[in-house]
Order: structure tokens, then C-alpha cells, then sequence
């Protein structure tokens, strides 16, 4: 009997700077059950900013994969790694860090929720999608957690993605629209860290893909607006582990805070690029050069929920990361400042 052939969307982070995106192509292959039965590939890593054009060839290893939720059937989206040539892993690769520090640090039981926002953009007019021609909507107010009576828009594309998500086996928590009109956020989570990062990267591929057919252009700049009174777009990350979440938990939560503030300058420079226009001090946010924890302090740099310290256990929200921040680096931060001895960029 034919073997049925499936469309394998292998994904992989590019090199560019000084932010990061996704690129994808496809391979078509035998229907496949194991990890292990997606076979390695290549790409020419002179177009993707990971190469130069006499030593082009960058290779992809695959690390995980979700059915496609877009294309049904047995098809697949592959999430991979980039390896150089000779089977090293390549510079731009920041999840083999994360490997190590995941093996380093199993016992603590880490779990990690991120919550992505992001603005939609109009492709042809490079403005927020649904704001009028040239000019501003009304001022913020009305649009967070809004719906049409409050002009709030792009809600079909949030749909779309949900249920993709939730199709492709995405652990999808919730979304919500934002402060800024035309921005929006999905939450992925609780999850351990390599599975929360890669489902971050598989979400985000979605997003964008599900973005096309609608003229929606979804984008993860930190401060989409700059002037006026716009909210800037965060990546809120909330972050556990087995000790936080056991009776007493508190205590190693404000620990772990202590400890953040120390190595604050060090997590900065993994938390986004331009995240300095977003981190002023206003618009629920603490200015960059300062570091500081509060119960249920939305201008904090972390805050503890209210439900935490009311449970005297839980988790803690780090509110530093930008909505371009890289999810494999982040959990890296955090496990190693945390669970470790500090991390180092
Ligand atoms: P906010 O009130 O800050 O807007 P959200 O409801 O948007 O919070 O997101 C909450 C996030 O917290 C979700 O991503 C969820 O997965 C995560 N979360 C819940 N419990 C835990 C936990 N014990 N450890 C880590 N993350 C958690
Ligand atoms: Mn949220
Ligand atoms: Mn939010
Ligand atoms: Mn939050």
C-alpha cells in the first residue's frame, strides 16, 4: 500500500537583527507518527540573515510538532532548530541554551504563562488596522475588554486563532483585546519552559499566517505608537515553581523577586529590543533603570496576584518582557536567576 503523503510546515527562527522572526517552507513527506520520523532539511541561510552566500547551507532539525490546524488531515507544522553546516548548533539557535538550563534545573518543576500582546496592522497603509485614513481613533478608555460598541475591531482574526490553537493542541489559557485599540493579547499556559517556548513560536506562526488571508498584519513592536497616549505592547510572563506553589510558597516567591531585582540589568537585555520606549514608568509599566516587586502593583517591575498572596502560594508575574521578546531566553533568564546563580547574557 501508498504511504499518504502529508505538507510538513517546517518553521525556524531567522537571524535577523536586532529582532528575530519567523521564517517557514514546506516539504511534502509519508504521514508521520514519532518525532523521529520528520526528517532533517536545509535552507539557504544567505536569505535569512544566518549565512553568507559562499557558505549558504544551514540545516534544520526538527524539535516538535502540532498538527495544522489551518490545513486538517494529517499535516503537520514542525518547529524546528538551526544547526550550521557541520551539525553545530548555529549562533542565532538560543533554545539549545534553554535545553541546558531545563536539564540544570528539572527538580524545581518550573512552569511558565505568557501572555503575548500584539497590534494589527492595516499591510497596505502600515497603520493600525480599522484606525481611520491618516488619523487617531477616539482616546483609550473604552477598548479593553471591549466589543463594537466600544469601536473595537480585528476580533475575527482572535477568533480564527483561538480555534486553531485550541485545534492544534496549543494550550491556549485565554485572549483578551487591549488598551490601545486594534491590540489584543492570547495568554499560552501553565506549561514547563521548552514546551511553553515552542508553543509561543507555533502560536505566533498562526497568528501571522491566519493574518494574511484577512489583510492583517499582526506585529510585536513594544511601542507601536509613540506619540500620544498609546499603550505599548507587553509579554507578561508568569512564572513558578513546585516550592512556590507548596504551602508557604510566598517566602520563595518574594525570594525569587529579591533575587530578580540583582540581576535586573542582566534579564533587560533579553526582555525585547526597543523595550525602552515601552518601559517608561507610565501605562502600567516600571521605567526601565528600576527594579520592584509589589503585591497586586501593576506599576511594578514584578507583581505578585493578588490571589497568590491571598493563597500565600502561587506564582509571580514578571511585567519587564517586551511582545518581541524571544520566549527561549526568557524562560532561560528566569530558570537561571532564579533556580540557578544568576543569569548572564
Ligand atoms: P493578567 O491578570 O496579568 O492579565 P492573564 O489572565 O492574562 O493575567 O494570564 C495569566 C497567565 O498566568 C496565563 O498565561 C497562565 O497560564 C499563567 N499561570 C497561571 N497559573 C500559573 C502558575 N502556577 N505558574 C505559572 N504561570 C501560571
Ligand atoms: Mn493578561
Ligand atoms: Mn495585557
Ligand atoms: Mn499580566
Amino acid at each position: 500500500m501508498k504511504k499518504q503523503l502529508i505538507m510538513a510546515q517546517y518553521i525556524w527562527i531567522d537571524g535577523r537583527m536586532p529582532t528575530a522572526m519567523l521564517r517557514s517552507k514546506v516539504r511534502v513527506i509519508p504521514a508521520v507518527h514519532r518525532l523521529k520520523d520528520i526528517p532533517n532539511w536545509g535552507f539557504d541561510g544567505s536569505s535569512t540573515e544566518q549565512a553568507t552566500t559562499s557558505k549558504s547551507d544551514c540545516a534544520l532539525r526538527p524539535v516538535y510538532y502540532l498538527p495544522d490546524p489551518i490545513l486538517g488531515g494529517k499535516n503537520i507544522m514542525v518547529m524546528c532548530e538551526v544547526l550550521n553546516s557541520d551539525g553545530r548548533p548555529h549562533k542565532s539557535n538560543t533554545r539549545v541554551r534553554l535545553r541546558q538550563a531545563v536539564k540544570a534545573h528539572k527538580s524545581a518543576q518550573p512552569l511558565f504563562g505568557f501572555e503575548q500582546e500584539y497590534t494589527m496592522y492595516d499591510k497596505p497603509g502600515e497603520w493600525p488596522y480599522g484606525w481611520p485614513g491618516e488619523g487617531f481613533p477616539g482616546p483609550q478608555g473604552p477598548y479593553y475588554c471591549g466589543e463594537g460598541a466600544n469601536d473595537v475591531n480585528g476580533r475575527p482574526l482572535v477568533v480564527a486563532h483561538t480555534i486553531a490553537c485550541m485545534t492544534a493542541g496549543i494550550r491556549i489559557y485565554g485572549t483578551n483585546a487591549e488598551v490601545m485599540p486594534s491590540q489584543w493579547e492570547f495568554q499560552i499556559g501553565p506549561l514547563g519552559p521548552l514546551g511553553v517556548a515552542d508553543q509561543m513560536w507555533l502560536a505566533r506562526w498562526l497568528l501571522y499566517r491566519l493574518g494574511e488571508p484577512m489583510g492583517i498584519s499582526p506585529r510585536l513592536d513594544p511601542k507601536p505608537i509613540a506619540k500620544g497616549d498609546w499603550n505599548g505592547a507587553g509579554c507578561h510572563v508568569n512564572f513558578s515553581t513546585r516550592q512556590m506553589r507548596a504551602q508557604g510558597g510566598l517566602t520563595e516567591i518574594v525570594r525569587a523577586c529579591k533575587k530578580l531585582g540583582r540581576f535586573h540589568n542582566q534579564h533587560i537585555v533579553v526582555y525585547g529590543t526597543d523595550n525602552e520606549k515601552r518601559l517608561t514608568g507610565k501605562y502600567e509599566t516600571c521605567d526601565i533603570n528600576t527594579f520592584r516587586y509589589g503585591v497586586s502593583d501593576r506599576g511594578a517591575s514584578i507583581r505578585i496576584p493578588m490571589s497568590t498572596a491571598k493563597a500565600g502560594r502561587g506564582y509571580l508575574e514578571d511585567r519587564r518582557p517586551a511582545a518581541n521578546c524571544d520566549p527561549y531566553l526568557v524562560c532561560t533568564a528566569l530558570l537561571e536567576t532564579v533556580c540557578g546563580s544568576g543569569f548572564k547574557p
